[in-house]
């Protein structure tokens, strides 16, 4: 098609698709990171413009100036927040996504893919034991998968006690920022549960803050904690919200993909009865950004809260299921599909091994901090995040320590807070990554394998 009004640059087509496979096949520079706005503005003047600067030099810019201010998120020595560790098979199907440019909020637009995506989530209905009926979306990020399903809770709220004047919801103090921003946007308030010993909330630590008054709308439950990768007590949790009918949802962005472990499934006994949970597989599930699976138990009652009525929507085929339904959101992109595409590809077995090689690499990790002389571990991990502190090293010391193995791009392992002091940080979530490298970096004292 030689008329079309922007026409196709073959080899900038190939160009790209070039540079797309070689970054999978080679993975990234762990030594790129941010560099100042300014500087960034300098080297990038001009690229919008009124003549364009042409398909070659953008990518040139994409190249060289844009990609190595930005982190390596997919690296193995990335043990910082929560890094990404998605397969080849699902980063490289992510072109297909975007090449085939269907729109992902409806039925009539988008059947097949929804049926695909809907068996994505299927899989992770089953591994948390819900029903038949159970269904959902897949939304940007767990901030949008948790606000989606509180807004859910209270309009359900809403309809059986509509004398309530101002709704609460119950969350743990280690609960995500998410939450508390949910709640802003909500105008509701927060009923701060405090934990137990180890941090974490049960339900008679919730029984006892919420009281008598009838305004939760919803408790969330955590499960893995983004600090410290802390389960709440999701069956003390689900009594308490049985026995007082109020929703709960459980916030599993970081952790829940352990569910995909049938030695680690377990820890989360009491997920079957929530309402709701989300899982980001961009982050544990070997999924490219962005992506969260939200699941709801009765999803006709997300339907009630979510779809959104218009005279243009009207003739729309709403077939059986239509993902705008499930969240705050219209137009939405197959997100799903890569992380479809790689379970198709590799199987849910190889999903079981990856989970499974994250956790025996954790125990490694934690026999050989606890082996050390240097090092102290803060306390046994529920899951695939370390906590551990350097006596030897002050604040600034940390800090220090932290960024000379940064800008080396040997591992990227920062402080956080725990119990007001700083100590080290350390989250699992790449099957790649080696114990004894991890060690060897960590600890000065330890002897190198590779030398
Ligand atoms: C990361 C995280 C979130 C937020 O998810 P996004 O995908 O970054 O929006 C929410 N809750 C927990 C526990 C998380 O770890």
């Amino acid at each position: 098609m030689t008329d079309q009004f922007f026409p196709v640059d073959r080899p900038i087509l190939r160009d790209i698709v070039t540079w797309s496979a070689r970054r999978i096949v080679n993975g990234p520079d762990p030594s790129h990171g941010a560099r100042p706005a300014a500087d960034l503005e300098f080297d990038l003047a001009g690229s919008v413009c009124a003549s364009g600067i042409g398909g070659a030099e953008a990518l040139r810019r994409f190249d060289q100036i844009i990609v190595p201010a930005t982190r390596a998120q997919d690296e193995a020595m990335n043990l910082a927040y929560v890094a990404a560790a998605p397969t080849p098979a699902a980063l490289t199907f992510d072109l297909a996504v975007s090449a085939a440019e269907i729109f992902g909020g409806t039925w009539e637009t988008g059947a097949g893919a929804i049926a695909a995506e809907n068996q994505a989530l299927r899989w992770i209905a089953d591994l948390a034991g819900f029903p038949e009926e159970a269904g959902g979306v897949f939304v940007s990020g767990g901030t949008i998968g948790n606000l989606s399903a509180l807004h859910a809770a209270r309009e359900l709220a809403r309809k059986r006690r509509p004398e309530v004047q101002r709704w609460r919801m119950a969350t743990s103090d280690s609960s995500h920022s998410s939450i508390a921003a949910a709640a802003k946007v909500m105008d509701v308030d927060v009923c701060w549960v405090p934990g137990d010993e180890r941090y974490r909330m049960t339900g008679a630590s919730l029984e006892a803050a919420i009281g008598d008054v009838d305004d939760i709308f919803a408790v969330v439950a955590t499960a893995g904690t983004t600090n410290a990768g802390i389960i709440d007590d999701l069956s003390g949790i689900a009594d308490v919200c049985q026995r007082r009918d109020i929703w709960l949802h459980v916030d599993g962005a970081l952790g829940l993909a352990a569910l995909a472990s049938s030695k680690a499934r377990s820890r989360f006994a009491g997920i079957e009865r929530a309402d709701s949970f989300v899982v980001d597989p961009h982050k544990w599930l070997f999924a490219p950004y962005d992506c969260c699976a939200l699941l709801y138990r009765e999803p006709a009652q997300a339907t009630a809260a979510h779809a959104q009525i218009a005279p243009y929507l009207d003739l729309i085929d709403r077939g059986d299921w239509n993902p705008a339904d499930y969240a705050i959101h219209l137009s939405r992109r197959f997100r799903g599909l890569p992380l479809w595409f790689s379970l198709a590809t590799y199987g849910t077995d190889r999903y079981e091994a990856a989970i499974d090689k994250v956790l025996e690499t954790v125990d490694e990790v934690v026999a050989g901090i606890r082996a050390s002389n240097e090092l102290e571990l803060v306390d046994h991990p529920d899951l695939n995040v370390i906590l551990y502190r350097r006596p030897d090293l002050g604040d600034d010391a940390m800090e220090e320590w932290a960024e000379a193995h940064r800008r080396a791009g040997t591992i990227l392992c920062l402080p956080t807070k725990h119990e007001g002091g700083k100590v080290f940080r350390l989250c699992f979530i790449n099957p790649d990554t080696r114990a004894e490298k991890v060690l060897a970096t960590i600890v000065s004292d330890m002897p190198d394998p590779w030398k």
